[in-house]
């Protein structure tokens, strides 16, 4: 007879799978460790779990996440409104604040152009990208954006992979008709690298080391 899980056990493993960088193996670890009578430990992990999920949504303005309309960088009355960091995710926001180089705003597209992987620029966040940055240029940010928006400069800071580069590219295309530097972070990333893996150092040096495209 061939070994099987317990049912319970068994549908644990297959969500945890679903996780980014959990296999089966990692899978099984996670499950008897919350197994192992520790029902306090599942009981608040099960509880952050939906918690988390239900109050987290995306702010109004740069798609980052918040649990209000608009997240804690956008109403942030210290930052630097010229300045506009574009991100492919959520977590390179947090890793561009961990290193603490850029004092802008940001803007997250969650996604990148990838056709073979079905992405193209509407699956994205840039459409809204485009018209928050031309909003700004025709000076409609004054009446209708309680931020008072006025990016001079756009930071392409999408990752060191093909899409990224090509995502870059139509972008700073998209933006040529405006009247806004357009800069793509230097490229201390390693090749095929992602922001959010990149030390603070490495960030910093290509936030400083960014070149006009
Ligand atoms: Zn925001």
């Amino acid at each position: 007879m061939s070994f099987r899980y317990p049912p319970s056990m068994r549908h644990l493993i297959n969500e945890l799978s679903k996780l980014p960088s959990i296999g089966e193996k990692s899978a099984a670890r996670l499950a008897y460790h919350l197994l192992a009578k520790d029902i306090p430990l599942a009981r608040s992990l099960a509880s952050s779990l939906v918690e988390a999920a239900e109050n987290t949504k995306l702010c109004v303005h740069c798609f980052f996440l918040t649990e209000a309309d608009a997240c804690s960088l956008c109403t942030d009355g210290q930052r630097d409104r010229h300045s506009l960091c574009v991100v492919e995710k959520p977590a390179d926001v947090f890793a561009l604040e961990r290193s603490g180089g850029f004092r802008g705003v940001y803007h997250v597209l969650h996604g990148v152009w990838s056709p073979l992987k079905g992405m193209g620029p509407e699956q994205t966040k840039m459409g809204q990208l485009m018209s928050r940055l031309s909003r700004a240029s025709k000076g409609e940010a004054q009446q209708d954006d309680p931020l008072q928006e006025k990016p001079s400069e756009m930071i392409l800071a999408t990752g060191a992979t093909v899409e990224g580069d090509a995502t870059a590219l139509y972008l700073a295309n998209v933006a040529s008709e405006l009247e806004i530097s357009v800069t793509r972070i230097a490229q201390g990333i390693p090749k095929g690298g992602d922001l959010e893996y990149a030390d603070e150092l490495t960030l910093n040096l290509s936030l400083e080391g960014r070149r006009k495209i």
